[in-house]
């Protein structure tokens, strides 16, 4: 909890929503910049490290660690140079005016000069008997985190997009054997991908599927499936269980506020600042591509140097509250265009240095 002796300002400086990697490292950054930030850590606290049995791809620690772990040494390190901590989930930020106002379900209200964004995703789970009960120990949603644990096994993949395809690809450096689950009876992944997965000695194809239940004593032994065309069922061997039927931004807090992709991830700059000025965002809910440790990680220390920069261009610009800041020419933002068309979305960032003409 925030320290009780020490009452929070009746204007933040800045804001931190999420306690996922993102989140604690944008808390470190701005706590040693003496911005006095307060991190809101949601109802997920750690995010999705948390319900990570195994890290053993984030540098600096050797002996691999658990999710848990990692996530009470980050937020020791952040507390330590005065991160306060909230725990509580936010219901609604209001955007269209300055200092940002952000609201939680315990009822409580915040006002803020910048907000750092790091509510992070979620992946789309099977929601079968004992996906749960497997997860880090045989059923995984990332490969690249979880891969190298399967050499020399078998395992399946569910999902027919681009990202089980290419992980299912990626699998097979470690896997004897890799089926592909799929719903339809022909993948969704790109054609080039497609190619190079039917062209794969190590590939097999499980058509018209779905997974009922995950099985095994201890550790996963094998799928159940069952095909959604004859209403045949099946039970496959396997080792591990690799999940891919989507990813999904936790983006609730920003529809018609800040502009998101056609896929619902929040559109930032290489300065990780989102369409309003003030606002930046770190980590899975604006990265689809990386979705690891160490670059959420590298996002929030962006952000945070970029919320410091921002800050401090404010104040030497005259501003200190009270006033309409988009007066300031650092209040002025990127540019960022969405057009919408009959099928897609497409999103254009154009991120000029410094604007000086006011918003
Ligand atoms: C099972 C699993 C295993 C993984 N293993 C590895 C691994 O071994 N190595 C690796 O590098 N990566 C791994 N990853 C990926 C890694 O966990 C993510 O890339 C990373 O956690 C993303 O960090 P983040 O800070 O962006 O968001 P998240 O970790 O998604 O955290 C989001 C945070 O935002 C909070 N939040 C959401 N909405 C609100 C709200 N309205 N108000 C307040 N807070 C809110 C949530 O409570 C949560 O704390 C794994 C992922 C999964 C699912």
């Amino acid at each position: 909890m925030a320290d009780e002796k020490a009452p929070r300002p009746a204007v933040e400086e800045t804001i931190i929503i999420g306690s996922g990697p993102a989140g604690w490292t944008a808390g470190l950054y701005t706590a040693r910049a003496n911005l006095n930030p307060l991190l809101i850590t949601g109802n997920d606290y750690g995010g999705q490290v948390s319900i990570t049995y195994e890290v053993e791809n984030y540098p600096g620690f050797p002996e691999a660690l658990s999710g848990p772990e990692l996530v009470e040494k980050m937020k020791e390190q952040a507390e330590k140079f005065g991160l306060a901590v909230e725990y509580d989930h936010v219901s609604e930020i209001v955007t269209d005016q300055h200092p940002f106002v952000v609201r939680t379900v315990n009822g409580k209200e915040y006002k803020a000069k910048s907000l750092i964004l790091c509510t992070g995703a979620r992946p789309r789970f099977l929601q079968v008997p004992g996906e749960q009960q497997f997860t880090g120990k045989g059923v995984s949603y990332c490969a690249t985190c979880d891969g190298f644990f399967f050499r020399g096994k078998e395992l399946v993949v569910v999902g027919g997009g681009d990202s089980a395809v290419e992980e299912g690809l990626f699998l097979t450096k470690f896997a004897t054997k890799v089926r592909i689950i799929h719903r339809r009876d022909e993948l969704r992944a790109s054609k080039i991908v497609r190619d190079r997965a039917f062209a794969h000695p190590k590939m097999e194809f499980v058509w018209n599927s779905v997974v009922t239940s995950v099985n095994g004593n201890g550790s996963v032994s094998s799928v159940s499936t069952k095909n959604i065309v004859t209403g045949e069922t099946a039970e496959i061997k396997t080792d591990g269980v690799f999940v891919y039927i989507g990813h999904l931004p936790n983006n609730d807090l920003y529809h018609g506020k800040l502009h998101l992709d056609e896929d619902g991830h929040l559109i930032t700059d290489k300065k990780m600042r989102t369409n309003v000025p003030g606002i930046f965002a770190a980590g899975e809910i604006q990265d689809k591509v990386f979705k690891q440790v160490a670059t959420s990680v590298g996002q929030g220390c962006s952000a945070a140097m970029q919320t410091e920069k921002f800050l401090a261009e404010l104040e030497s610009e005259g501003y200190h509250g009270g006033v309409d800041p988009r007066e300031f020419p650092s209040y002025a933002p990127f540019v960022a265009t969405v057009k919408t068309t009959a099928t897609k979305t497409t999103a254009t960032v154009t991120t000029p240095e410094r604007v000086l003409v006011p918003a």
